[in-house]
């Protein structure tokens, strides 16, 4: 492993945590796997979300019921009536000019975030949390690596709008697996070049991979996706010659 003294590491930051009811102010299509709900409201005042990775928590009533925004106090945060809806995580899209907050939902079988998406309507509300903390990732890593499914996309749209940006491009790399190929329209128009595998198959992303040169310094890898799958990938990808402050690798989610 190289370290030079010039390395540049991805930084913590700590937000102030704050719960926010938002209402839907519209609701479309974006391609042809993600639903998108754009939220706004006078909630979202002070909003911040640094890192283009970071997750909010999203949470979802029983049909009918209300969910007031849970308040934070001295001993922790507490829950109006004792009842906690369930939660997901998602990555926030957050226009500060238009003052909204955009949400693309992956559409899948099952799951209280993705029937929620399909239902919401204009006015519907939404209580979110966060981002807690924040970690901000250089942008000017000479050599990046993504790899992701479709869960990761919309974080990686978030990062390659902030990379079309520099004045000098890195090398981006970008290995994204999808179930279906209709599914790429949705990065379409994000100014880099991807590398697709339809039908999610965790060797052949282990292969390309392998195939890749990671080079000794400069550089920077970010690996999402279904947890038993980003595990395998770290196993056999990310040796010791690997900084391991320079690897982001997270679950997205679980097979269940
Ligand atoms: C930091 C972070 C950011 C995220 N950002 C986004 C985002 O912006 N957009 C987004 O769509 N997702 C995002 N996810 C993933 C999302 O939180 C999960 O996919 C979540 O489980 C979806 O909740 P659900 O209620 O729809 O399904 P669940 O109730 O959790 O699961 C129901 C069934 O669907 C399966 N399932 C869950 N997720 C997926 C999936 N992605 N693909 C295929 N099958 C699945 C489960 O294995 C289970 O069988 C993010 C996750 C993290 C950790």
């Amino acid at each position: 492993m190289t370290t030079s003294p010039q390395t540049k590491y991805p930084q913590r930051l700590r937000n102030e945590l704050r719960f926010r009811e938002l209402t839907v102010l519209r609701v479309e299509r974006v391609g042809q796997a993600f639903q998108r709900i754009v939220l706004g409201g006078e909630a979202l005042e002070g909003f911040k979300s640094p890192g283009f990775d970071d997750h909010t928590k999203l949470f979802f009533p029983q049909p009918g019921s209300h969910f007031a925004p849970p308040t934070i106090t001295d001993e922790g945060i507490v829950c109006a009536e004792g009842v906690r809806p369930q939660s997901r995580d998602y990555t926030p899209l957050y226009n500060a000019e238009k003052h909204e907050l955009t949400y693309d939902f992956f559409i899948h079988d099952g799951g209280v975030a993705s029937q929620w998406a399909m239902a919401a309507k204009v006015g519907d509300k939404l209580t979110i949390g966060g981002p807690r903390g924040s970690l901000v990732i250089p942008q000017d890593y000479a050599w990046q690596l993504y790899v992701c499914d479709e869960s990761g996309m919309p974080a990686l749209l978030r990062r390659f709008a902030a990379l079309r940006e520099l004045a000098q491009r890195p090398q981006v790399k970008a290995i994204v697996t999808v179930g279906d190929a209709s599914y790429q329209d949705y990065l379409a128009d994000c100014g880099f070049e991807i590398d697709w595998i339809v039908g999610h198959n965790a060797q052949a992303i282990a292969d390309k991979l392998t195939a890749l040169n990671v080079p000794q310094e400069d550089y920077f890898l970010w690996l999402t996706g279904e947890g038993a799958v980003v595990k395998s990938l770290l196993d056999g990808f990310v040796t010791d010659a690997i900084d391991p402050q320079l690897v982001r690798s997270q679950a997205y989610w679980h097979q269940k």
